[in-house]
């Protein structure tokens, strides 16, 4: 007997029906005899609308408020799920996050994970119960309610498998595993067997939302063996894995990711003197803005244009702050442009081919694409461009790098 957490996204558990018939799958996995912990995320579309009435009353409600509001959303879906089993005779046991306790630190919003007290879940499970828990929250050392970070149910459920020691997590969703890219970008993209926690890691960050970044550190820590399946149709999905069992001959490319949310700032005719990047940078990342890709280039007069990018949200607040220090600086402007998206591609096969990256500027170059920004790693290379081009970049460089399905696979 294995015990397993199966975790469902918000379409998953979006509707009554829904939630009945996630019910009925979790009976079939306890009917071959596993032991089962449940993690919900809100119904589709619940999280928004909540966040929703909160700026109808306040621009900036607090971040605690927002918390205690947010959280709601997964506690609905916990009961309504609870009582969908009981219907059908099984025994099943609701948890909002600080109940079981996930004890998080107090960073409201986007709270990491501190240490998970099992008692609760194993107890029950001994005595034969279906444990159902509310994904992404958790509880402060105080008590306060805390949230973590959009599509935070994806780390509920790693975390809750470590801490367990569960046999797999498997994160149920609307697509039936990881693929190239988004398929509902690319039409053509292909699902993945397999996938290495490095280029999920890579995918995750670099924008693919299909698994939050935390979750995939968590897995790749802890040892979780981590799936991602359909909750809709049947299918093994995609295993997340380490680099050994992967593919002997891994692809050059596994797969695209994109980033509509970031923004792009350039600071022009900075004098060329020690410190000044520092001087910018600095006050950006004290207001807790992250930056991302930086490009410093040196013009002709002896002047520096710095260009970055910033999460679009934070974009005007990074903007006002730069003003204030240009003008002591003597640099010339500040723009900024928020029409731009961040295309990269990924893998580990990478490592060991020369010419990606001509291929994939060639690629965009053939497109009639203008590339913006570069950035690197030993397995990624992202670009900046015009965010009107994305999708065809996307699609573009899946067919260049072989990731098309065939006719055959369709
Ligand atoms: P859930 O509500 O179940 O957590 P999400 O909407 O957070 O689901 O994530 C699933 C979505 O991720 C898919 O519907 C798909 O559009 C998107 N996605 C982005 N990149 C990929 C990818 N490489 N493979 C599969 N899906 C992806
Ligand atoms: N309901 C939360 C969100 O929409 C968490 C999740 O679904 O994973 O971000
Ligand atoms: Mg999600």
């Amino acid at each position: 007997m294995s015990l397993i957490v199966q975790k469902f996204g918000g379409t998953s558990v979006g509707s009554v029906e829904r939630i009945e018939s996630v019910a009925e799958k979790i009976i079939g996995y306890r009917d071959q005899g596993h032991s089962i912990v449940v993690v919900v995320s809100a119904m589709s579309g619940e999280t928004n609308r909540l966040i929703g009435l909160a700026n109808q009353i306040q621009e900036q409600p607090t971040a605690r408020e927002m918390d205690v509001l947010v959280s709601t959303g997964e506690q609905v879906t916990t009961a309504l799920l609870a009582m969908a089993l009981h219907k059908r005779g099984c025994l099943a046991k609701s948890y909002n996050g600080g109940q079981v306790k996930i004890l998080t630190d107090s960073a409201f919003n986007k709270a990491r994970i501190k240490h998970i007290d099992d008692s609760n879940i194993r107890r029950d499970l001994d005595a034969g119960y279906v444990v159902v828990v509310a994904g992404f929250q958790g509880a402060d050392a105080d008590g306060n309610i805390t949230t973590l970070g959009r599509g935070g149910s994806d780390t509920t459920a790693v975390a809750l498998a470590a801490a367990l020691k569960a046999d797999e997590c498997q994160i149920f969703t609307d697509v039936d595993g990881v693929y190239t890219t988004d398929p509902r970008v690319a039409s053509r993209a292909r699902r993945l067997d397999k996938i290495t926690f490095e280029e999920m890691l890579e995918m995750a960050s670099l924008g693919s939302k299909i698994l939050q970044i935390r979750a995939v550190e968590f897995a790749g820590k802890y040892n979780v063996p981590l799936r991602v399946l359909s909750s809709f149709k049947e299918g093994a999905g995609t295993l997340i894995t380490v680099e050994e069992e992967a593919l002997m001959e891994a692809p050059i490319i596994s797969g695209i990711a994109f980033q509509r949310e970031e923004a792009k700032i350039s600071v022009l005719g900075i004098p060329d003197v020690p410190g000044a990047a520092y001087k910018l940078l600095g006050p950006i990342s004290d207001a807790n803005i992250e930056i991302d890709v930086i490009v410093q280039n040196i013009a002709a007069d002896h002047t520096n244009d710095l260009t970055f990018t910033v999460p679009k949200n934070e974009m005007r607040k990074a903007e006002a702050i730069l003003k204030g220090i240009v003008a002591d600086l003597g640099a010339r402007d500040v723009r900024v442009d928020d029409s731009i998206c961040k295309v990269s591609i990924v893998g580990v096969g990478m490592r060991s081919h020369a010419g990606v990256a001509s291929k994939m500027f060639k690629t965009l170059a053939d497109l009639n694409i203008n590339i913006q920004l570069i950035t690197t790693s030993e397995i990624k290379i992202s670009v900046v461009i015009d965010e009107e081009y994305m999708e065809l970049a996307v699609r573009g460089l899946h067919k260049a790098f072989g990731l098309d399905k065939t006719q055959d696979e369709e």
